[in-house]
């Protein structure tokens, strides 16, 4: 049986920073609407029940409106997430009318969409994420999509590492079998292989990662996440939006290049405290049409698509002791020790959030923190029906417009 620990590990470095001054695009982490034709038993309920309506394409070049009056001339990146994006019927739409709006688009998809679909969307894309989840997908036309879409897009092959040995062994098995197509030139472009841990409570407060048995643990080291490429092939994907940060020592002046899937293969994601840049590098849609700084529940709600969002200004302190999102641990973000030192670059972080502060102010942190978390826990899970739980519901309801007006007026400019 599956077990969670309670968090990550503290990372062996200091900072998450751009690699160049100039590049920090807007990515928008999309969460399309909760339907999936797909049911993986490590999958929360909450991602494929269809229990959201679909999303109103009106509202979506409403909402894609207001990011650019507000972003400015920032370079826009969106990824399509669900549920399972390709089933929104007007989802072929969307990609062109953003396409067309000079927007870059990414996704995530299951792959079960049969290749003809792909084929008309495939050159849109800036890069395709596609998953293996053992339990559904069909090996072989799977394979088949991966040979044609790595010839047209960056792709990256996202292999789900269930604990359940047969589920475990299907997914070591398919990898077996994409290196061997790949080593036969029936791959024709370049594939990076992410090998995805499994998380317990996906997108809820207890998000926490999963305890894998020895053997497993010992297997993955051989074979880890690794890129297969031929000379000449398209770049990787997530090139703009990962490749290109760095993580920085602060006792010397070392950087190395920022590699996510080292890190959560390791558990180093645990970025309490440390101040976070989502909401500025970074948004996140829900299902439900919420606009959130990220998927982690950080930071208050800024709104609803189809009513006017509060878009952030400044970062936010973290109080999460696991960051599962590998787009989420990419985004900027330093620690206390960095912002200690006074030699170190933090301009973009609000110093006083962590030195400086006075004990009422750091009481008044903490109090924040335990109401985002309540309020959080309470918008991820499912609704009690119970009177008592209606009750809950109402307390916590006022709570939460208790918090916006204070929150909004101490973290809007
Ligand atoms: S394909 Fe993805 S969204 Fe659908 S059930 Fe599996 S993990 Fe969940
Ligand atoms: S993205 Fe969220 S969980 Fe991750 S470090 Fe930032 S605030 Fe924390």
């Amino acid at each position: 049986m599956e077990m969670s620990v309670s968090g990550g590990v503290r990372p062996n470095f200091d900072a998450i920073l751009p690699a160049r001054d100039d590049l920090r695009p807007l990515h928008i982490c999309w969460f399309l609407h909760n339907h999936c034709n797909h049911r993986c038993s490590y999958c929360h309920e909450s991602n494929w029940s269809g229990s959201f309506r679909w999303v109103d394409f009106a509202q979506v070049k409403a909402f894609v409106e207001q990011v650019k009056a507000h972003y400015g001339d920032r370079q826009i990146l969106v990824s399509f997430t669900g549920g399972e994006p390709t089933l929104w019927p007007d989802f072929e739409k969307c990609v062109q009318y953003l396409t067309d709006s000079g927007i870059e688009i990414g996704m995530t998809s299951n792959g079960a969409k049969p290749i003809e679909f792909f084929e008309r969307i495939a050159e849109k894309f800036s890069w395709i994420s596609l998953s293996f989840h053992p339990e559904f997908t069909r090996p072989d036309k799977f394979l088949s999509l991966v040979n044609y879409l790595s010839g047209v897009v960056p792709i990256s092959v996202r292999i789900m590492l269930p604990t359940e040995e047969k589920l475990w062994r299907r997914s070591m098995e398919f990898r077996e079998n994409l290196e061997r197509s790949f080593s036969e030139n029936r791959i024709r472009g370049r594939v990076q292989i992410e090998m995805v841990k499994t998380v317990s409570g996906f997108g809820t407060v207890n998000t926490a990662p999963i305890v894998y048995a020895a053997e497993q643990e010992a297997e993955l080291l051989k074979f880890p996440s690794r890129e297969l490429s031929r000379e000449g092939s398209i770049k990787p994907p997530y090139a703009s939006v990962l490749g290109e940060y760095v993580t920085h020592q602060n006792g010397d002046a070392t950087s190395a290049m920022l590699r996510v899937n080292d890190l959560v293969e390791s558990h180093q994601v645990n970025f309490q405290n440390w101040i976070c840049n989502i909401g500025l590098e970074q948004l996140f849609v829900g299902a439900d049409g919420f606009v959130f700084r990220s998927g982690c529940g950080v930071g208050s709600r800024l709104g609803r698509l189809g009513h006017r969002i509060s878009f952030p200004t400044k970062p936010v302190r973290c109080w999460k002791s696991y960051c599962h999102c590998a787009t989420d641990i990419a985004v900027s973000k330093i620690s206390p020790e960095w912002v200690k030192n006074p030699s170190r670059d933090s301009s973009f972080a609000n110093r006083e959030l962590l030195s400086g502060a006075s004990t009422y102010e750091r009481l008044l942190f903490k109090f924040y923190d335990s109401l985002q978390r309540e309020i959080f826990e309470l918008e991820t899970s499912q609704r009690d029906r119970s009177l008592r739980g209606r009750v809950r519901g109402i307390y916590l309801l006022l709570k939460r417009f208790w918090l916006t007006l204070q929150w909004s007026s101490r973290w809007s400019s």
